[in-house]
């Protein structure tokens, strides 16, 4: 459920997305709330400048948060952001331990808005091969 409390950080969040477009970037912002909705950090998208495909907002506030949060922390802090995460972030959103994420638009309402935000290439992926020699490693990692 979405609070007006909640709605009062996407409104931030949706202001650092209009900022990323007035800096020449894509129009996606987002935001780090601690447990008692403290802002805690604040990205937006920096694809253009900064030549870097992987840095969405959400990706950039994951990193921070797995870094320099502890876990207990971590899982009482909420993301709000402009834009549902997409795949890549939300592989990192897993890993970051956080608790939340509260996004203003759905993919499919910004595909709708902007087509160009939907047109993703599939990669082709082939696998799996060569068990023995692949396990290797991660029976090595596994030792104690
Ligand atoms: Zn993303």
């Amino acid at each position: 459920m979405i609070t007006t409390a909640d709605e009062t950080l996407l409104r931030r969040a949706i202001g650092l997305a209009a900022r990323a477009v007035t800096l020449g970037d894509a129009p996606y912002g987002s935001l780090l709330a601690g447990p008692n909705g403290e802002i805690l950090a604040e990205a937006h998208n920096t694809v253009r400048r900064d030549d870097d495909i992987t840095a969405h907002p959400e990706l950039k506030l994951a990193r921070w948060a797995a870094r320099e949060l502890d876990p207990a922390t971590a899982a009482r802090t909420t993301m709000y952001t402009s834009c549902q995460p997409c795949g890549m972030c939300e592989g990192a959103l897993v890993r970051s331990g956080l608790g939340r994420v509260v996004y203003a638009l759905a993919t499919e309402q910004l595909v709708e808005l902007d087509p160009r935000s939907g047109d993703r290439p599939t990669v082709a992926q082939d696998g799996p091969a060569l068990f023995d020699e692949a396990r290797a490693p991660i029976d090595a990692y596994r030792r104690p």
